[in-house]
């Protein structure tokens, strides 16, 4: 058996960060993933590294998010170092639109609720009206109001986030194990062995990070991740003038040019399927925010699933039958992906969650029965 100080399942996002940030603690690791059998969120996302709408009514998880976005400068420049890849990040604060009155109310809000929710340790924003907004983004349509404004947003490009995680993993000595399932896992206190067919490998951490495969994995080692699938469809435009100096959170232009414009939010269980009403609505809203995007040919569309927890908000645990064994699931795996590669992993790494990880426990779905 060959045998391991720590083994990651799941090779998105998730899984790859924090495996890269154990190799870089110095653990010996493998990271095995199912392959193309799986549903694969990292495969189809938006690509923001998004703060400003995490974490309202959870000052914890608003924290986290942005501990995340202070991390990603570091992670970046590393893997650009490392591995020659450039992920594109890009954080010159991010911009949500609003098209109408209502939708500039209720963000006022949420975003005033935000700021007294962070207390002492801050939470700059600053809504600005239509003629501001004008300035920043050229081409802003008539029916945009306002929007919200924060310095901590960015984006990137997530693919080469996930080569560059993977590359860097691998030229730091860890193992990749593709297209590989599960068929047993012996399971003891700092000692598992996953097998599969006639190989078997061992660990005495092991890291569950396969994104919606977490929801039957978790039970196996005294866990739990009740995790969903959310379905959200994207559309690409062609190239174009680079023309936004900042993202906006429903449309994004690439560092190539592309314009992507997303993404739905749908509760259709593991369906990937596209659906032309939604891409309508999606291409709808984003033509009434910028008129000239109407006169750009959609190049690509797609739909993947999100690992959504019941709340939205991340799962991180340490099993406490089974010491070693920690699970890690969110529905922002870009953006957490700092936290994930520099935080997280070396708490697996010391082989204990540090204390400000309590809330995100699944323990908190836990609900006692009724008398
Ligand atoms: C439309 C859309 C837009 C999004 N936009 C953003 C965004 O702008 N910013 C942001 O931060 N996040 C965004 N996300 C979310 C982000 O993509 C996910 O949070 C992230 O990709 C989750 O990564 P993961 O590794 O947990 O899951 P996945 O990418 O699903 O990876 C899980 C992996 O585990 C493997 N696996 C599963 N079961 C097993 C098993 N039993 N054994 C071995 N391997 C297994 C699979 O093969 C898979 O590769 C978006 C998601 C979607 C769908």
């Amino acid at each position: 058996m060959q045998r391991y100080d720590a083994i990651v399942i799941g090779g998105g996002l998730v899984g790859s960060a924090i495996a890269y940030g154990l190799v870089r603690e110095g653990l010996t690791t493998a990271l095995i993933d199912e392959g193309d059998v799986a549903f694969r969120a990292s495969r189809g996302n938006f690509g923001l590294v998004w703060v400003q709408s995490k974490g309202l009514g959870a000052p914890h998880y608003q924290r986290w998010t942005r501990l995340s976005a202070d991390e990603w400068p570091k992670l970046a420049a590393e893997l650009g170092e490392r591995t020659g890849i450039a992920v594109g990040l890009e954080q010159p604060g991010g911009v949500q639109l609003c098209l109408g009155e209502e939708e500039f109310a209720a963000r006022r809000a949420m975003m005033e609720q935000m700021r007294t929710e962070a207390g002492n340790f801050g939470f700059d924003y600053r809504m600005l009206d239509r003629d501001a907004l004008a300035e920043m983004l050229p081409g802003l349509g008539e029916a945009v109001t306002g929007g919200s404004w924060t310095p901590y947003d960015g984006h990137v490009n997530s693919l080469y986030l996930l080569h560059g995680l993977h590359k860097g993993f691998v030229g730091r000595g860890g193992v990749y194990i593709a297209n590989r399932s599960i068929d047993y896992a012996g399971v003891a206190p700092n000692d598992f062995r996953l097998g599969s067919g006639a190989d078997e490998i061992g660990a005495g951490k092991i890291v569950l990070a396969a994104g919606l495969g977490n929801a039957k994995l978790a039970p196996l080692f005294g866990l739990s991740a009740p995790v969903r699938p959310q379905r959200g469809q994207i559309l690409v435009t062609e190239r174009t003038e680079r023309i936004w100096p900042i993202p906006i959170g429903s449309l994004r232009q690439t560092l190539e040019g592309s314009i992507m414009l997303g993404s739905s939010e749908e509760e259709v269980g593991f369906d990937t399927g596209q659906k032309p009403e939604i891409m309508q609505e999606i291409a709808r809203r984003a033509v009434e925010s910028f008129p000239f995007i109407a006169e750009l040919q959609i190049i690509r569309a797609w739909a993947a699933l999100r690992v959504m927890p019941p709340d939205g908000k991340p799962i991180y645990d340490a099993s406490e039958k089974f010491a070693g064994a920690f699970t890690a699931n969110c529905h922002s795996g870009v953006t957490l992906a700092g936290a994930h590669a520099n935080v997280f992993a070396p708490m697996v790494a010391a082989g204990a969650l540090d204390p400000m990880m309590t809330p995100f426990s699944a323990r908190r779905f836990d609900v006692p029965a009724a008398a």
